[in-house]
């Protein structure tokens, strides 16, 4: 197993911003991600 694999395995993932962003209300967002290696997605909810 590769170790950049290996890495996506044990939940590390490379997360570069994959552009989409909505927004809830004037306070409150959500920013995707995914990652370089396993193409996984993953949203975070932020405030602002
Ligand atoms: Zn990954």
């Amino acid at each position: 197993m590769q170790l950049s694999k290996l890495l996506c395995f044990i939940g590390i993932h490379e997360w570069k911003n994959a552009g989409g962003y909505s927004e809830f209300s004037s306070s409150v967002a959500e920013k995707h991600y995914v990652c370089r290696r396993c193409g996984k997605h993953k949203r975070d909810i932020i405030t602002k």
